[in-house]
């Protein structure tokens, strides 16, 4: 049990950082914030902050010398970068996970090895290759990058297999991987968290909208058909957990079909689609997180009021915030970044008890 003063390191300086600090704060320790990029919205809340490349070792090993246990937030962080961290402090929930995440067929490989239902796919090696997977997988269908996707980037629809030369182009002819497409009727996540004595608590599963790939709005609770599927799909969620040997908060992105719960995806880490668990239950993603990274006995993920909704402010939509602070109900959050941009994630607000207005 890592005692209260100790240091926590986080890899990556994002809003996950940052709430994740707020979170290790409230429980008396102290963050070092390690990320390569000149703007970071975590640092600017703790004390100790290293900005360096991935790959410096003579940095991390400092770093490292200065944390008690280290974590991370974003899961493109090098898997090299973890190993060799690893050498000097704990690091949970380690580089296997991060691993797996950071490779969409290891990925669907290693949850469908556990039995987990995931859409068809098929390794698309080179420009040749997609001819013979979609000859195997049909159409419609998505190509995505093996690497290093998210919010929707490196993406392609397939409707027609005349579409294949535009598909490879638009995600620029690197290594993917072919997916037929999935017909669900919802999207839903399950978050989980794992403590290291390999205890496992769940969140209630919100209903996901996504708008151009991006996660637009987070809503409970959910249709009766996510409901439904949410035994099998937390079932899926704990069986990765116990095979990793997981250590903090897991997330799984699952598509609810007429024949059950297909696994999409999965995070190493505090998601987007978990925020509403600051306001709307009684213990957050990151609080839980924290707990478990640093040994505590994990706290109630229970939900005391429906409804709840987290609409994300994306892009321009941060203009939003003065008219909902006029909103007493809703919880705003703003991370604080400088440049606003299309599709990019620049704060959030949550209703607890009460509907958007
Ligand atoms: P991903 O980066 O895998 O999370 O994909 C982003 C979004 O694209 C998902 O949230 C879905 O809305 C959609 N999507 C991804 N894969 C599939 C699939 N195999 N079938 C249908 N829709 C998909």
């Amino acid at each position: 049990m890592l005692s209260p003063g100790s240091t926590i390191g986080i890899l990556g300086g994002g809003q996950l950082g940052r709430m994740l600090a707020v979170a290790a704060a409230q429980l008396g320790y102290k963050v070092h914030v390690y990320a390569p990029d000149a703007e970071s919205v975590a640092a600017e809340v703790t004390a100790h902050h290293t900005q360096a490349a991935w790959d410096d070792e003579p940095r991390l090993a400092g770093f490292a010398a200065v944390c008690d246990i280290v974590t991370f937030e974003f899961e493109n962080v090098p898997v090299d970068t973890v190993r060799f961290l690893s050498g000097h402090v704990a690091v949970h929930p380690g580089g296997k996970p991060l691993e797996i995440a950071q490779d969409r067929l290891t990925e669907k490989s290693f949850v469908a090895d556990l039995g987990g239902r995931t859409a068809p796919f098929a390794a698309v090696p080179t420009r040749a290759a997609l001819d013979s997977a979609l000859a195997a997988i049909g159409t419609p269908a998505i190509l995505k990058t093996v690497r290093m996707g998210y919010d929707g980037k490196g993406q392609a629809r397939i409707a027609a297999p005349a579409d294949a030369d535009a598909a490879w182009e638009a995600i620029g002819g690197q290594p993917a991987i072919l997916e037929g497409f999935v017909a669900f009727d919802h999207e839903f996540s399950v978050i989980m968290v794992r403590g290291i004595d390999g205890e496992t608590r769940f969140w209630d599963s919100s209903a996901n909208v996504h708008e151009g790939g991006i996660l637009a709005v987070s809503s409970l609770p959910p249709p009766s058909i996510v409901l439904d599927q949410q035994p099998a799909a937390r079932a899926m969620m704990a069986a990765i957990g116990d095979a990793l040997g997981y250590v903090g908060v897991l997330t799984g992105e699952f598509f609810a079909t007429d024949a059950g719960p297909v696994f999409n995806e999965m995070a190493p880490r505090v998601h987007n689609s978990g925020h509403w668990t600051i306001e709307g239950a009684v213990t957050s993603q990151f609080e839980n997180h924290i707990r478990a990274v640093a040994g505590l006995p994990l706290g109630d993920t229970a939900v005391p009021l429906l409804p709840v909704t987290m609409h994300n402010l994306i892009g321009a939509q941060i203009e939003k915030i003065p008219a909902l602070l006029a909103d007493g109900a809703a919880h705003v959050h703003h991370y604080g970044k400088t440049e606003v941009r299309d599709g990019r994630k620049l704060g959030h607000v949550t209703w607890v008890g009460a509907s958007p207005r």
